[in-house]
């Protein structure tokens, strides 16, 4: 099986991957998680790109897809995957039809998670308190909604026309947005 999950920052996108991947048994891979282990260990990719992520921007497309290219081809993700965070422009939906295409497989679903946009940016400034993520300060955090809206709001439609999205209310708690997902998963996916 291979899905993505969608939605604008903050919208849980990371905990409810996290839950779907160990229902499905797929690993749930952020590119976000991958970036950012890179910066905490200081790898010149981390070096490369901390400046981008801090000021909430994108990550160029050439340094992301090799990113998540090379991680596709890891074992475990030989038999299926759950992408969190990628695509996120128009371009890594082409490099990513692309590589689909070349090993024979198809996405299965793309879940978009919905959200009230004022709410989540409160909950993303209380997490920063909490979690410490240096691209959590309120600028930065409107600055990625905007960069959300810009470049990846489209995806919404092109993944709309193949039939593949499935809109979830993303408000609420874990567990209830969780339930929702799986639900509107297996009623897609028949199982
Ligand atoms: P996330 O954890 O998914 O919110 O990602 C955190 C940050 O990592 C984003 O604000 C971007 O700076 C960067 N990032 C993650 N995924 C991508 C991607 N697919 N393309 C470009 N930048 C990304």
């Amino acid at each position: 099986m291979r899905l993505l999950i969608m939605g604008p920052p903050g919208a849980g996108k990371g905990t409810q991957a996290a839950i779907i991947g160990e229902h499905y048994n797929i690993p749930a891979i952020s590119t976000g998680n991958i970036f950012r282990l890179a910066i905490t260990n200081r790898t010149p990719l981390g070096e490369r790109i901390k400046r981008i992520i801090s000021e909430g921007g994108y990550v160029p497309d050439r340094l992301t897809l090799q990113i998540v290219i090379q991680r596709l081809e890891e074992e475990d993700a030989k038999g299926g995957w759950l992408l969190d965070g990628f695509p996120r422009t128009v371009g890594q939906v082409k490099a990513l039809d692309k590589e689909l295409e070349a090993h024979g497989f198809h996405l299965d679903a793309v879940i978009s998670l919905t959200a009230d946009e004022e709410a989540i940016i409160q909950r993303m400034l209380k997490r920063a308190e909490i979690e410490g993520r240096p691209d959590d300060n309120e600028e930065t955090i409107r600055n990625r909604m905007e960069v959300y809206h810009d470049q990846t709001d489209p995806l919404l439609e092109v993944y709309g026309e193949r039939g593949l999205l499935i809109e979830v209310d993303g408000m609420g708690t874990v567990e209830e947005v969780s339930a929702r997902v799986l639900a509107a998963l297996s009623e897609r996916l028949g199982h």
